[in-house]
């Protein structure tokens, strides 16, 4: 396979492509195949931006028929029937049984976008320019996201300085027995703790690629009304925790919250195509005419299979209800692999919500040799976190038991050749 011809052509800046570097062509449900035809289970799914699968054949046959009968797929921000139907299904079946009231402003086509949207928003409605944001957070890598964002990689070369956010300590960060917002309540109400008095605080529920790090659902309460109490805005960050990941639509239904902003992305489309909204609570929305613009706002072909994957996944519980099953299923799993670990003189550990699941094992270098591995095994796998130290579990939540299982034994070989067992 010339995959020499990847690194003559394509800068240095590729990520995944080095961990799997291998040729990809086809891909259906929870599966990859290599232009040789050589056959992966994925538990990345474009990092959780495949919550349905590949090319899922009810959304693929939408998408079809629209482009068949030359329905729009460009139209800035065009009123469009396939707007329509989105909309209109997004408040029927996700937003109303959720009480929540949001308007939507489709901002650009990535996460990112959802981002600066929400923060320029936040500071506009307050006139504060502060964000709080969270150590290990991750909110895009455009400017104004990149300030909120922890990791040391990104915000080392943004090249002037990141400013707009100060980092409170995410819920865990100081270990067991510590609740880090004591800490949050008391520099908000302190004036010489240096904390400028924030627009919003803007939050993941789980830290994708922090580590899969899970807020406690007290944790994000207190967080919530403690933001409520001084006039601050909460910013749910949800591009990777949401649709459905956690085992619920949104990952803050957990914690019972109603966050005033959300952003989403990554799986909103159902499609792995490019689409990002921002949900702010109706009041929010003094944006006057055109103050945040952009050429791609709203793919109607996103749209298209945006709508259709509401219909067949939210509109009852039977899928939420799967995923928790199989949320289950990985982390009991994970359990294992962690105790196996641990019996070989490791520090590992299983965490998550849902099917977003991390088996952190306190080490970047061993982490990366059980997810590569996992990948001569067949299982296309990831790390996350600071040191690249968590295997992070994001298959499609469609995947079958089989498949799923098959996957988790793929990952547990890989495990038990590290550990020599
Ligand atoms: C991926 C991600 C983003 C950024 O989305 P892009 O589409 O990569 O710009 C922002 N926030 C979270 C939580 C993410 O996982």
């Amino acid at each position: 396979m010339d995959t020499q011809f990847f690194e003559h052509i394509e800068s240095e800046v590729r990520t995944y492509s080095r961990s799997f570097p291998t040729i990809f062509d086809r891909a259906q449900g929870a599966k990859l195949w290599t232009t040789d035809g050589t056959e992966y289970i994925d538990f990345l799914a474009g990092a959780g931006t495949l919550n349905y699968g590949h090319n899922n054949p009810n959304l693929k046959g939408k998408l079809l028929e629209y482009i068949e009968r030359d329905g729009i797929v460009h139209g800035l921000d065009f009123w469009t029937d396939a707007k329509q139907d989105f909309y209109r299904t997004l408040e029927q079946l996700i937003l109303e049984p959720r009480g929540l009231d949001y308007k939507i402003q489709l901002p650009g086509p990535t996460g990112t976008n959802a981002v600066e949207a929400a923060i320029r928003l936040a500071r506009k409605v307050t006139g504060r320019h502060n964000i709080l944001s969270f150590t290990n957070g991750f909110h895009g890598v455009t400017m104004g996201a990149l300030a909120t964002t922890g990791n040391a990689k990104f915000r080392n070369n943004l090249g002037v300085p990141a400013v707009g956010a100060q980092f409170m300590p995410y819920d865990g960060y100081m270990g067991e027995g510590v609740d880090t917002l004591d800490y949050i309540e008391k520099a908000l109400d302190d004036g010489s703790s240096g904390l400028d008095h924030p627009a919003a605080v803007i939050v993941e529920v789980v830290q994708g690629e922090g580590g899969i790090n899970t807020a406690s659902d007290a944790w994000l309460k207190r967080l919530y009304d403690i933001c409520k109490q001084r006039d601050i805005l909460f910013i749910a960050d949800d591009i990777q925790a949401g649709c459905g990941r956690t085992g619920k639509f949104f990952s803050f239904e957990h914690a019972g919250i109603k966050p005033d902003m959300v952003t989403n992305s990554k799986s909103l489309s159902g499609y792995g195509l490019p689409f990002a909204m921002l949900m702010m609570r109706r009041d929010l929305d003094i944006w006057q005419p055109g103050q945040y613009n952009g050429t791609f706002r709203g793919h109607n072909l996103a749209m298209v299979t945006a709508a259709e994957a509401l219909r067949q996944y939210w509109s009852d519980d039977k899928f939420e209800r799967e995923v928790q099953r199989k949320g289950e299923i990985v982390r009991e799993r994970f359990a294992q692999m962690a105790e196996m670990l641990n019996q070989a003189g490791h520090n590992a550990s299983e965490r998550g919500r849902g099917l977003m699941r991390g088996l952190d094992v306190d080490n970047g270098d061993l982490a990366d040799r059980i997810t590569h591995g996992a990948f001569e095994r067949g299982l296309v796998i990831e790390t996350s976190g600071q040191a690249g130290e968590v295997v992070k579990c994001l298959c499609p939540l469609t995947i079958t038991d089989e498949e799923l299982n098959a996957g988790l034994d793929m990952l547990e070989a890989s495990v038990r050749e590290v550990v020599g067992s």
